[in-house]
């Protein structure tokens, strides 16, 4: 049995964010829910992008989107909210948004010159949604998206809560020519059999193998292990959470295919990250 706790308002590095009560069923939390909701509704969330980049071509070759709740005090985070959502049935209409935005937000950077893919991560929920796919279908086409420009990221361990519906919405995706994404290689429990089966075209090393790769030997030896065993397999490898260039050259010596992380830029809104990608562009 857990204990019922109150929520808190936490301080950490000068930020206030919020830190759920065990309880899902206590006061603040349906209040949150309910505020959660409202944001939905009214268009109040955000999505921001974080480049990727390939270490052959040197080139931004896609971002990812990430989801935001601006204004909201105390701040409620990224994962916070995503597990908030997906204990309250609304992380199908918010992976819907989500969808559409990044959608809308591809259209917006071809418009700006930038032909990027845009990744977007999955809940394990959504796996089991029967209607999955043909609404993922139905929204590139009248995004009027090229196959293969949006990418699904989703984790080895949502496979795990009931995988035969799981492939099932996978290989029907993969059917449909979108690309998937293994994320968060190598954290949590890593299953070898699932890797091989997931029909994904891209796998994202965890960046808790990243951080210090530069100074732990066993890092290093998993983490090269791993690029040859996916390039070997056939998946494209990304190194995730990469915050400096000594790292990155590390990678690029390792053969690692493409680098995200700080070192690029962190997650920023749409317009920001368009400035950014062309420093060229005044007014
Ligand atoms: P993720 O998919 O693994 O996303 C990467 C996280 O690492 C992001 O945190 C990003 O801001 C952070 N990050 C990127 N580069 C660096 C770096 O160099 N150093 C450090 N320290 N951190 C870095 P964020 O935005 O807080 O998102 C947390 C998690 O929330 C995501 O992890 C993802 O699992 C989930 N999430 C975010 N947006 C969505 C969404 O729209 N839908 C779903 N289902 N999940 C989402
Ligand atoms: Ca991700
Ligand atoms: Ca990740
Ligand atoms: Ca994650």
């Amino acid at each position: 049995a857990y204990v019922a706790q109150e929520s808190a308002i936490a301080i950490e590095k000068g930020m206030a964010y919020y830190t759920p009560a065990r309880d899902p069923y206590s006061p603040e939390r349906l209040t949150l829910v309910t505020e959660l909701r409202h944001a939905l509704e009214h268009n109040e969330l955000a999505l921001w992008y974080q480049p990727k980049r390939c270490l052959k071509s040197n080139e931004i070759v896609g971002v990812e989107a990430l989801i935001r709740w601006p204004g909201r005090q105390p701040a409620v985070h990224a994962d916070q909210l995503i597990a908030l959502a997906e204990q309250s049935g609304l992380i199908r209409p918010l992976t819907r948004w989500v969808m559409e935005q990044a959608l809308a937000a591809r259209n917006v950077l071809l418009e700006a010159g930038l032909d990027l893919t845009v990744s977007i991560n999955i809940s394990p929920n959504n796996l089991r949604e029967r209607d999955f796919p043909l609404f993922v279908q139905r929204l590139m086409t009248s995004h009027h998206q090229h196959r293969g420009r949006l990418i699904l990221e989703v984790t080895e361990t949502s496979m795990m809560q009931d995988p035969a519906n799981s492939m099932r919405t996978l290989r029907s995706l993969d059917y449909a020519g979108i690309p998937l994404a293994i994320d968060d290689f190598g954290s949590g429990y890593s299953s070898l059999s699932y890797i091989k089966q997931l029909p994904a075209c891209e796998v994202k090393i965890d960046r808790s193998l990243v951080t210090d790769l530069l100074t732990h030997t066993d890092d290093r030896i998993i983490v090269k292990t791993t690029i040859d065993m996916c390039h070997n397999l056939g998946y494209q490898v990304v190194a995730e959470g990469v915050e400096d260039e000594a790292t990155t050259e590390l990678l690029r010596e390792m053969g690692c295919d493409m680098i995200q992380g700080y070192v690029l830029a962190k997650p920023q809104p749409l317009a920001d990250l368009i400035a950014q990608l062309r420093p060229g562009d005044r007014d």
